[in-house]
């Protein structure tokens, strides 16, 4: 299958936002997109979303006169980008000094802890929306000279306020392989400690400065299992903000050899036969990782290519 066709079948992407990147230096633009009818404003307060619903929760999104703001900043609200006629906006609470009423029947939740409808657009506008403040948060200072930085761009960049300096930083995404390494009808599982109880997924990890995405396959499938990896296909990509990860999907296939589970990483790891899934998804000691992620998109694929019919057949 074709990559874009791929990618966009992930959940988190393809939010089909225009990022308005010709408005971004104009402040009083900025205002008036941000106080018109048509603004949409996503709270985040922590790390987690302002909800609605019972079963499928959506995402809050307040109108400008909803926000009970007096005045738009972009010290803590930043402009996503506009679609259907609508401009959104992430709001962050734990910048803004006021108090916002919030409506009735609303809470907050965390993306992993609860059950978000992330099937249309707004998961992939949560997901943006969720990496940019936390990488707004966590640059608040300069990382060459260490002076202050300020949100510019309409939260597009953070300024270094030092004039001697005064370099603009932009939002960064760390590139991290995720890998569904097979041999013969086995898949390669591995979970980390503190993870529920029975949950296994694929061999994940950063990729390092000086190396390619197969670079880093090989070297993360290696360093936390002792599995060697001989071929590797690449699959497709999804964000996962988390903080501001961009997850690369990998399938590979490993070579002869016994695994050895480096303790620093992993809890355990061990080969999973179609049959080995099937039998803990009936008696309760196999479980899926996050329904949304791309890891149980390469796990289901994986399954799906055998003998056994689809896995959500057995779900
Ligand atoms: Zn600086």
């Amino acid at each position: 299958m074709d990559h874009l066709l791929q990618s966009s079948s992930n959940f988190l992407t393809s939010s089909g936002l225009d990022r308005m990147p010709g408005v971004r230096q104009d402040i009083n633009r900025f205002r008036s997109l941000a106080e018109s009818p048509e603004a949409r404003f996503l709270p985040i307060k922590g790390d987690e979303y302002l909800l609605k619903g019972n079963d499928a929760l959506s995402p809050v999104l307040l109108t400008f006169a909803e926000t009970g703001l007096q005045a738009i900043d972009q010290a803590f609200c930043y402009l996503l980008g506009s679609k259907d006629k609508l401009v959104y906006f992430v709001l962050d609470l734990d910048l803004y000094c006021g108090e916002i009423e919030l409506p009735g029947d609303t809470a907050f939740s965390h993306l992993r802890k609860s059950r978000i409808d992330v099937k249309d657009w707004t998961g992939a506008l949560l997901a943006y929306a969720g990496a940019l403040v936390l990488w707004h948060r966590n640059h608040v200072f300069c990382g060459k000279c260490g002076s202050e930085t300020l949100a510019a761009e309409m939260g597009q960049a953070r300024y270094c306020t030092n004039g001697q300096c005064a370099i603009p930083h932009y939002p960064r995404t760390d590139p991290a392989v995720i890998v569904a390494v097979t041999r013969e009808d086995k898949c390669l599982l591995a979970r980390k400690e503190g993870w529920p109880e029975g949950m296994y997924s694929i061999v994940a990890g950063y990729v390092d400065h000086g190396e390619s995405l197969e670079d880093a396959v090989v070297r993360e499938v290696f360093e936390e299992t002792g599995i060697h990896v001989r071929t590797t296909r690449y699959h497709s990509s999804q964000p996962w903000p988390f903080p501001y990860t961009l997850m690369l999907g990998y399938f590979a296939e490993a070579e002869e050899g016994d695994i050895v589970v480096d303790k620093q990483e992993l809890e355990d790891a061990r080969w999973f036969s179609r049959d080995d899934i099937i039998e803990g998804l009936q008696n309760g000691t196999y479980k899926m990782p996050s329904s949304f992620s791309i890891s149980r998109k390469l796990i289901t694929e994986w399954f799906d290519s055998g003998d056994k019919g689809p896995l959500t057949g057995y779900l």
